[in-house]
């Protein structure tokens, strides 16, 4: 059954013990995202991190980052090959970002150090699965039905640049408004761009 859950705060240590995994020198969340408390931009050095990997101040750490947990470190069905120090990613499922409110599905992020690193294999072709499996089941892993919301995003954050992805197709995104729409009749996908006013409407249900 196709299920990728959100974890709570409170699962993490348990879940990373029973995984039998740690951070350990890895740091490659801290680079890649953005730590509001901190006021530390997305893909910006945190001064706490220390030359040779790990926090300096791991115990007194903002709660942000202790409420952050990678796949990887929490989920064992991600393997080795997916360690953000082998894989270059950094894999989370998290809330929709700029998707328009009344579609508002959950996000599995994949943010890359280095252009291109979700494109190689066997990255690539299993992060098209879990976007063809998130549209089309819903969030209690069951087959989505047609009338059914849909949960699911796959979203890629690759440098300045963020890319949705579809069953049969990558749709740039950055910095855009857009809504996914299923095409029932051919059994694909596409979205549609709004500017800002025009998403604001969109989400009132004041479309013409
Ligand atoms: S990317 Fe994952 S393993 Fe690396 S520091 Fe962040 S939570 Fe830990
Ligand atoms: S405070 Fe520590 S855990 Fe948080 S972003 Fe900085 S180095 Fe990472």
């Amino acid at each position: 059954m196709f299920k990728l859950k959100f974890i709570a705060s409170n699962e993490i240590d348990e879940l990373a013990k029973k995984a039998g995994r740690t951070c350990g020198d890895c740091t490659l969340c801290c680079e890649l995202l953005e730590v509001e408390e901190l006021k530390i931009p997305a893909r910006c050095k945190c001064p706490h991190e220390m030359k040779h990997g790990g926090c300096a101040i791991y115990q007194t750490r903002p709660s942000v980052c202790r409420d952050f947990a990678c796949k990887w470190l929490v989920d064992p069905t991600f393997d080795e090959i997916w360690k953000p120090l082998i894989s270059g990613l950094v894999i989370y499922f998290g809330e929709g970002d700029n998707m328009l409110a009344k579609e508002a599905p959950s996000t599995l992020n994949v943010h890359c150090r280095d252009k291109g690193a979700w494109l190689r294999e066997p990255y690539y072709s299993k992060i098209k699965q879990w976007a063809i499996d998130g549209l089309n089941h819903n969030l209690d892993g069951e087959l989505r039905k047609p009338e059914e919301q849909i949960y699911y995003k796959t979203i890629i954050h690759e440098e300045e640049k963020q890319f949705l992805v579809l069953n049969n197709q990558v749709e740039d995104i950055t910095s855009s408004y857009y809504a996914m729409r299923y095409h029932y009749d051919d059994k694909t996908w596409s979205i549609q761009k709004f500017t800002k006013d025009e998403a604001e409407n969109y989400a009132k249900g004041l479309t013409c």
